[in-house]
């Protein structure tokens, strides 16, 4: 198995976003989701990430699923712009919340422009509505943020809306919930 499911704001610019990263990870370590120190579990990079830990049962729907007998099974946090899509039998569909109609095309291309920061927004070409390209609808959820939480190989598993939920209170933002099978 090779999954990630991320968990992102929806907000192009989250304000002060690595202090209250680390606070979420002090709560993660608090209820034993993670272990508190770094291990080589991730998966990029340097590969240094959160382990797995025994809370995680808790705040799953298929505790079963967990990856505890997998060496890549950590939580890793990225703390830069970056974009989070479905890697396979990804459409780049998109709708405009305000005239309902299909924008992908369009919205994935703007990306260009919103990856160096030159904009967080993205605006309707059919109507002009504009908006955090977060606002915009997307079928397969989609991410797009200066934050993000990457649980390695824990798509199986999923997640309750719970779990979800108190992420989007620590954050004060909606969350997307971006499952990537690799
Ligand atoms: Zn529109």
């Amino acid at each position: 198995m090779n999954s990630q499911s991320i968990l992102v704001p929806k907000i192009s610019t989250l304000p002060v976003h690595e202090p209250r990263a680390r606070a979420i990870v002090r709560w993660l370590v608090r209820k034993n989701i993670i272990k508190e120190e770094l291990t080589t579990c991730g998966r990029t990079g340097n590969r240094m990430a959160y382990a797995l830990a025994d809370g995680a049962r808790a705040v799953v729907l298929h505790p079963e699923a967990l990856p505890f007998n997998e060496p890549i099974n950590g939580l890793e946090i990225i703390y830069k712009r970056c974009i989070y899509t479905p890697a396979k039998g990804f459409l780049e569909e998109a709708g405009c919340p305000e005239c309902l109609k299909e924008v992908g095309e369009a919205l994935f291309e703007s990306l260009e422009d919103w990856m160096p920061g030159h904009t967080d927004n993205f605006t309707c070409p059919l109507c002009g509505h504009e908006d955090d390209i977060n606002g915009f609808l997307f079928l397969q959820e989609c991410g797009f943020s200066n934050l993000g939480f990457i649980f390695n190989n824990w798509a199986e598993a999923g997640f309750k809306q719970s779990f979800i939920d108190e992420f989007a209170d620590w954050l004060d933002q909606k969350m997307s919930w971006v499952k990537v099978e690799l």
